[in-house]
This record gives C-alpha cells, sequence and structure tokens, in this order.
C-alpha cells in the first residue's frame, strides 16, 4: 500500500472532502478550559477544528464502537422482534496508536466465543485514519507497553513530519479514501520516511512518564504470585469506587444489559451500556448477594482483568496500553497500574 506526503495545505483540502462527502465523521477538538486544552473527540464540521497535535482525549474512541448505551433489540410480548443494528458508516480521524492497539483488542475478544453483531457491525463500518502522537501527555506510559507506535490497525495512518503529514494507507479502504480526497498528494519521498521513523523511533521510548520495571510479559506471572500482596488493601483504602478508571478506559469493555418493559406489558427494549468493575454493584447478583463487595477485591480484581485474565484469551497481550487515562482520572491517585507492578515487582525480589 501506498506512502504519500500531504502539505499542510493540502491536509485542510483532504479533511474537507472527506466532511463534506462522508456523513459521520469524527475528530480530536480541544475545549480550552483555565489549565489549558482539553481535547475530545466529536463531529467533525470543519478541518479548523481538528486538532492532530493532542496528547490524550478524555475519553478513548472506542464510545462510537461500544456506545455507552445502546438498544440491542425491541420486542413485543407474545410476539416477534427487531435487532437494532446500526449499520451507518463511520470515519474517526486522529486515533493514537494505544487507542487503536486497544481497538485491536476488542475486535478480537468481540469476535471470539459469542460473536457481538452490534460491535462487529459497527467496527466493520468504520474507518479509521489515525496519526502518531505529537505530544506526550502528562501520564502516558505506552513505551513501557510496546503501544506507542504501530504497523497495522488502522486503514491510514499520518505522521506529522513538519511542514507536511505523511500518510501511509494500510487498507484498500484507506488507499481509496487516500486517492480520493488527497488527489494532489505525491509519494514520500525517502527523506520524509526517514522523518517518519525519526518521529516513531521517539515516541517508542519517549511516551513514558511512569516506568514499568519489567517487561509487559512478566506482568501475569507478577500478578500470579501477588494475590495476597499487601498493595490492595493500601491501594483501596482510598478508592471512592466512582469508577473513572473503568469508564475512561481503552480497553475495558464490560457493559450491564437491562430490559425496559412499556407499561403497556405489551412491548419493550433491551439495551446495554457501560459497567465497571469498581463500582460497588458490578458483582452484586439474584439474591442481593455481592461477590466482590470489599474495595480491595474490586481493586485487585480490575488489574487482575488487565494483567492475566484477559491475556488469556488474547495470546499473554496485556489489557492495558498505556494509555494514562485512568491515573488522570483518579482522584486519590491510586490508579496508576504501573505503580501497582512495581511494587510488586519489588516484593517479590
Ligand atoms: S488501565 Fe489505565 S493506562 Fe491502562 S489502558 Fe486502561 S486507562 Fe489506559
Ligand atoms: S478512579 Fe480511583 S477512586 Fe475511582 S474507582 Fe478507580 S481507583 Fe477507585
Amino acid at each position: 500500500m501506498s506512502m504519500k506526503k500531504i502539505s499542510k495545505t493540502g491536509f485542510g483540502e483532504f479533511i474537507t472532502h472527506i466532511i463534506n462527502t462522508d456523513g459521520n465523521v469524527y475528530g480530536v477538538q480541544a475545549k480550552t478550559e483555565a489549565k489549558g486544552d482539553r481535547f475530545a473527540f466529536g463531529p467533525l464540521t470543519s478541518a479548523d477544528d481538528l486538532r492532530l497535535d493532542y496528547d490524550v482525549t478524555l475519553s478513548p474512541p472506542k464510545k462510537y464502537l461500544l456506545p455507552p448505551k445502546e438498544t440491542l433489540v425491541k420486542y413485543e410480548v407474545g410476539g416477534g422482534y427487531e435487532s437494532s443494528i446500526c449499520k451507518c458508516k463511520s470515519i474517526l480521524i486522529g486515533v493514537h496508536p494505544y487507542d487503536l492497539v486497544a481497538i485491536k483488542q476488542m475486535d478480537e475478544l468481540f469476535s471470539q466465543d459469542e460473536y457481538d453483531t452490534h460491535y462487529m457491525t459497527r467496527r466493520r463500518n468504520t474507518t479509521i485514519i489515525a496519526c502518531d502522537v505529537a505530544k506526550a501527555s502528562p501520564n502516558v506510559f505506552a513505551s513501557s507497553m510496546g503501544t506507542a507506535t504501530v504497523t497495522d490497525g488502522y486503514d491510514i495512518l499520518l505522521t506529522d513530519i513538519g511542514g507536511a503529514y505523511v500518510a501511509h494507507a494500510a487498507t484498500e479502504k484507506g488507499e481509496a479514501l487516500l486517492t480520493e480526497a488527497a488527489p494532489s498528494a505525491g509519494d514520500a519521498t525517502e527523506a520524509d520516511i526517514a522523518a517518519r521513523k525519526a518521529v516513531q523511533d521517539k515516541n517508542d521510548t519517549g511516551l513514558n512518564q511512569h516506568e514499568l520495571k519489567c517487561g509487559p510479559a512478566d506482568i501475569p506471572g507478577l500478578l500470579e504470585k501477588g494475590y495476597d500482596s499487601p498493595v490492595w488493601e493500601e491501594k483501596a483504602a482510598t478508592c471512592y469506587s466512582c469508577g473513572s478508571c473503568n469508564l475512561t478506559c481503552p480497553t475495558c469493555y464490560c457493559f450491564d444489559v437491562q430490559d425496559d418493559v412499556a407499561w403497556s406489558l405489551k412491548e419493550g427494549a433491551r439495551h446495554r451500556a457501560w459497567d465497571g468493575c469498581l463500582l460497588e454493584n458490578f458483582a452484586n447478583v439474584a439474591g442481593d448477594h455481592n461477590f466482590r463487595k470489599k474495595r480491595e477485591a474490586r481493586y485487585r480484581h480490575r488489574l487482575y482483568r488487565k494483567g492475566s485474565y484477559i491475556p488469556k484469551k488474547l495470546g499473554g497481550e496485556i489489557a492495558c496500553v498505556g494509555c494514562g487515562r485512568c491515573v488522570g482520572a483518579c482522584l486519590p491517585d491510586i490508579a496508576n497500574p504501573v505503580a501497582v507492578y512495581n511494587q510488586l515487582l519489588e516484593e517479590t525480589k
């Protein structure tokens, strides 16, 4: 597939063409606050609003693939039913590599065992224009997790090399979009490709505000030994059970399913909504039995999901991509996975 160079002026035209041609275009935009700019994905209506120089978005782009709340099926009691499957096409612009890794993990998880038609239909209909990270966020540790750069998982990857972008099309969909929306883009030269590599080499080591003192592959073994470590009680002592660490995480995908039956008792709908294992009622079951009532049990469970249980389904891949969102979202500052893994490492020495 091709590697093109798009000038900064040509880039505006490229994005404008996409906005004018395709229906649902979502891109990273800034909200200026007293502490500086904060960034979020949202509907994009002007190329001028797109910010590819962002550090991290408040919530990950997974919300376009697994919406916070969605209707799964509508039904009539004693009658038929209709699945509510969204077949609309959409384009995401500005997805960072660590978020791409999280999306790839969800693709794998939602197509294993119980194939999730709702997620997979959306995913198939989504085009991803990713971008290499231009600025490290205050809590990113993607370099420690091996997720700072990627070679696949996107349709187009943009890298800012100064006066221009290098655009790599990795799929036929990406190639077609690049040809159609940026017809004047020329092939990237060797110097452009070297400049792209320099950006990626820098990110491979530089997106590391919290340094994991072992390799990601060592994490399952650390957890195996650390089930009774004091770290769980120590950290969870100040946990508010607010669930922010779950809800901002690009790899958390748990949801709750609820039926909403009409007052007539003749029809209803089944919805699902994001849930989080740190929330007190997450593990509440029939009979009001809660098998993770204690905060430390819930706190430990989150880290085991990321570092032990999900890796068993993903061929060993750790379900933490080092975006650092949970670290920034946690008021008592206890959610940082690196702090826990490093402490477990110390304890096993
Ligand atoms: S656990 Fe934290 S750092 Fe890791 S992917 Fe989730 S939000 Fe990002
Ligand atoms: S964000 Fe922090 S306080 Fe809130 S549930 Fe997670 S660990 Fe607990």
